[in-house]
């Protein structure tokens, strides 16, 4: 990620379909200021008194957050998962939370993450800052299949190890773009409680997708199987770095207590972050409450603008590849219907070496797909982010890619 954003930098002219940034053009910074008073008001009509919502903001807050019911009244609302506020975890970005989720789940040598991939690096740098290799359960070509995660289980098992958990992003997937289909979900939820594992359930795009979403693993876990990690970071903006964990398994700690998963998460917390920040928790609150926790409505708007942009890009690879040459040429990608990323396979290897030469020869930049494999693989493939991009670097990006690409193809041009 480093090497794709000295070339980003060294090229500054190129059109990148490289970061996975929202388009911030909905954002404004006097919404700011009204989502903290909208806040402030809330906690005054609570009966919070004027030392008391002093206090909200400046001091040190609760561990496990401040915000904790408004989080779970909108998961009812957005999301039909039903848990009680206790259940939550408000974090600093999903990343804290993914953090947490390991450091409570994987702590004997034998312990195993097993991780669908490609898979968000994210997850893979924190296994990795707590001292493990995650397993990789390869994705096919129209994404996650359970038969793979329970050969892999099988194969853990075998070595002698213990699978723990299986850490996957069922919705729009960072990197591929793919979604998992309901019967795939019904079908994980069971191998899960069969094979005793817990499912870390990553879903940070739903919400900024167009179209119906497929219901989330967590409102159709009946066997508290899954941990839900949240973020606010495409839905409400992620310079405010606030996500959270719904962690509602009963668990038994060292000394024999009985409680919630999030109490082990919130004393991880504690010797972390000590508390996501108050001041960030009570604009992320206010937009809650603006919203009367309908995230979904708030981003109406902004789905639709991913949408169109996912549109245009598969409609310039159609024009730039007629399918009577895709074939020929060995290029494929598939057809999400989220709003961030892509994959495309191409037929020649898409490393770094070929990023610089798609830079500097043709003004255009990707991510390698390998760069989200933990253990190799995705070689031939590219991710594309459009996210942030207008229509017009659209156009002209795929263009350009389209030329690099048809010439770095085996007797291409
Ligand atoms: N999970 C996935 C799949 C992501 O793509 C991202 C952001 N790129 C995150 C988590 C990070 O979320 P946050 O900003 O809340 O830490």
């Amino acid at each position: 990620m480093n090497f794709l954003n000295e070339v980003t930098h060294r090229y500054p002219e190129t059109i990148s379909f490289a970061p996975g940034r929202p388009y911030d053009g909905f954002f404004e910074v006097e919404q700011i200021f009204t989502h903290i008073r909208r806040y402030l008001r809330h906690l005054e009509e609570q009966g919070a008194s004027p030392a008391e919502i002093r206090d909200t903001l400046f001091q040190y807050g609760p561990t496990g957050g401040r915000i904790r019911e408004l989080i779970a009244d909108s998961l009812r609302k957005d999301e039909n998962i039903d848990v009680p506020p206790e259940a939550v975890v408000v974090t600093v970005g999903c990343q804290e939370a993914m953090f947490l989720a390991l450091r409570a789940l994987v702590s004997m040598p034998e312990d195993v993450l097993l991780v669908s991939s490609p898979c968000y690096p994210g997850i893979t740098g924190a296994a990795r800052i707590l001292g493990f290799e995650p397993t990789p359960v390869p994705e096919r070509a129209a994404g996650f299949h359970c038969a793979d995660l329970q050969t892999a289980l099988a194969a853990e098992r075998a070595r002698g190890r213990r699978p723990r958990a299986f850490y996957v992003v069922p919705d729009h997937s960072n990197p591929s773009g793919n979604t998992m289909s309901l019967e795939e979900r019904h079908s994980l939820l069971e191998l899960a409680d069969r094979e005793d594992i817990l499912v870390l359930e990553d879903s940070p795009y739903r919400l900024v997708s167009p179209g119906q979403q497929v219901p989330t693993l967590k409102s159709l876990d009946r066997y508290r199987r899954v941990v839900h990690l949240g973020s606010y970071s495409k839905t409400l903006f992620p310079g405010a770095r606030v996500g959270f964990a719904v962690a509602d398994q009963h668990v038994v700690d060292r000394e024999g207590n009985a409680g919630l998963l999030a109490d082990e998460l919130t004393k991880l917390k504690s010797m972390v972050t000590v508390n996501t920040s108050p001041l960030a928790q009570a604009v992320v609150g206010g937009m809650l409450l603006a919203a009367d926790g309908r995230t979904s409505d708030l981003n109406a708007e902004t789905s639709a603008h991913y949408g169109a942009a996912m549109k245009a890009v598969l409609k310039e690879l159609d024009a730039n590849f007629p399918e009577r040459d895709r074939a020929a040429l060995g290029v494929r990608w598939n057809e999400p219907g989220g709003g961030f990323f892509l994959g495309v396979d191409v037929p020649f290897r898409a490393d770094n070496a070929a990023l610089v030469r798609s830079a500097e020869e043709y003004g255009v930049v990707w991510t390698p797909m390998s760069y989200f494999h933990p253990q190799g693989g995705g070689e031939r493939s590219l991710r594309l982010s459009i996210s942030y991009l207008t229509h017009d670097d659209i156009v002209e990006g795929i263009a350009r890619l389209a030329r690099f690409i048809r010439a770095e193809a085996p007797g291409g041009d």
